[in-house]
């Protein structure tokens, strides 16, 4: 359901008319070659679109009313190949609605000593072309990606593509439609929040539904629609006897099923790209949706629990952020910790909706008590995640505006092995400890909740922040957390003071 080669970022590229005809035309075939390069790197997701160079204010004007206009385009990436003024790009950029990249680069990798003449010069002055740009853009106070480097080196086109999949998933969120099955937990805070404004500052919409609603769509699933999920499940998972075809349990399996297939009718019918759900409102289902809402979410839906739509809005995001790199998205909880001298360790996991995409082996399918909520017990998923490097982040409502937190981490293997524990989990080590990130996070106010990437990087996070126009605080191996008080602090001052710089 996530398809990143829709998506366009266009390639713009700035120059005037004193050079002449003919350094032009130069211009224009070495800004289509870079163009076409970027396009074809395996670290750009989306399509890379050239746009013949621009040399006037009212060519720049009508590339950026084009650029917003364009359904399939996502951002800009923009270079100064020559000189171009930058007065000339005032209109453009006031009117500019998507994100834009500045890549200072230049044509030629290296000084062609023993040939270097003016010429070379005039083809090659992005190094104080783009720093005229780059002007104009911080005396408008704009928020822009700024990627230094050659057009052909590795980590210039990976920054341009971790970039591009942000952008791509700050489109997904304009007119997303988010769907929430009961409401927020009961007295629950962190969940909460400002909707009217996520909508105007976001672009999300997020629909209220009775429970009610979806039970009429999970009571019209067809025999025929629960046999083939059934069959699904067989066929995918490490199923247990009890639920098998003849188990004691074959019923609540099929009741599963049941769910599965309405909330896909339901998610499909309105094209929704998010949901929430919560325990305590599910009058008519017979189980808390666990088994569905960890396929739901391995197919790209985002998912937040008791209610909480910003979480699943991030989940979204970071699902479009990271479609077709290894690794996995989920919905995650901080959920209980080990403290030990090899290092005090948090066992994330949840109810039951964690997403089988951080899988790191085949789940096991099976039904234990839920013991909060007073359903009949659940069928879920149950594996280990994947190890490595991750990153857990979460969106909160401040009051006056929202704020984004992160937390690098390395999941590890558990101690031991865990029988008992009747839910997916992830065990990890924040960075730079638990200590110092717990502290951080609780100062930040972060939620319990976050969205949980194996594949989305820290930067990129930042980057997807700043197209909001949101706070973005990340605690890394770096952070110290007084520094970190101190940033809070400085923080709350700027975003009260930025909306008249
Ligand atoms: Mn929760």
């Amino acid at each position: 359901m996530i398809d990143l080669t829709q998506y366009e970022v266009w390639f713009v590229t700035g120059s005037q008319h004193l050079y002449g005809p003919k350094t032009l035309e130069q211009v224009a075939v070495n800004s289509r070659e870079i163009a076409t390069a970027l396009g074809a790197s395996a670290h750009m997701p989306v399509k890379v679109v050239f746009k013949p160079v621009v040399t006037t204010p009212d060519a720049i004007r009508e590339l950026c009313l084009e650029a917003n206009s364009s359904k399939n385009c996502i951002g800009l990436i923009t270079w100064m190949h020559t000189f171009s003024p930058a007065k000339m790009w005032i209109a453009g950029l006031s009117l500019l609605r998507k994100p834009f990249a500045h890549l200072h680069t230049q044509y030629n990798r290296e000084i062609p000593w023993a040939e270097i003449d003016m010429n070379f010069m005039n083809l090659n002055q992005a190094a104080h072309g783009d720093r005229e740009f780059g002007f104009i853009g911080s005396r408008m106070r704009l928020d822009r990606k700024v990627v230094v480097g050659h057009w052909q080196d590795e980590d210039v086109q990976a920054d341009l593509g971790m970039w591009a999949r942000a952008a791509a998933a700050w489109a997904d969120w304009q007119g997303a439609r988010l769907a929430r099955f009961g409401d927020n937990m009961r007295d629950v805070a962190v969940t909460e929040g400002d909707k009217v404004q996520a909508q105007i500052q976001f672009g999300y919409d997020v629909y209220g539904y009775g429970v009610g609603d979806l039970v009429k769509v999970v009571r019209e699933a067809s025999d025929a629609e629960v046999d083939r999920m059934v069959e699904a499940y067989l066929d995918e998972y490490e199923v247990v006897p009890a639920l098998q075809p003849g188990g004691e349990k074959h019923a609540s399996l099929r009741e599963g099923a049941r769910i599965e297939v309405g909330m896909r009718k339901f998610l499909e019918a309105g094209s929704f790209k998010a949901f929430t759900t919560t325990f305590e409102d599910l009058h008519g289902l017979a189980q808390l949706p666990g088994l569905a809402v960890q396929r739901l979410m391995r197919d790209g839906y985002g998912f937040g629990a008791e209610g909480d739509w910003k979480t699943s809005a991030l989940v979204r995001a970071m699902k479009v952020m990271s479609e077709g790199l290894k690794g996995g998205v989920s919905f995650m909880e901080d959920y209980t910790y080990h403290f030990s001298a090899g290092g005090d360790k948090v066992l994330g996991a949840h109810m039951l909706e964690v997403c089988e995409s951080i899988a790191s082996n085949r789940p096991k399918l099976d039904i234990l008590p839920l013991s909060i909520g007073g359903k009949a017990d659940p069928v879920r998923l149950i594996f280990d995640a994947n190890l490595g490097p991750a990153i857990g982040a979460s969106i909160m409502d401040m009051g006056q505006r929202f704020r984004m937190v992160a937390n690098v981490v390395d999941v590890i293997p558990t101690d031991a092995p865990l029988p008992n524990l009747p839910v997916a989990r992830a065990l990890w080590l924040p960075r730079p400890n638990l200590k110092v990130a717990a502290a951080a996070w609780i100062y930040a106010g972060g939620a319990h909740h976050t969205s949980f990437s194996y594949s989305v990087t820290a930067g990129q996070l930042h980057d997807f922040a700043e197209m909001a126009g949101i706070e973005f605080l990340l605690i890394d191996e770096n952070t110290r957390v007084d520094e970190f008080k101190d940033k809070l602090r400085w923080n709350d001052l700027y975003y009260h003071l930025s909306k008249g710089l």
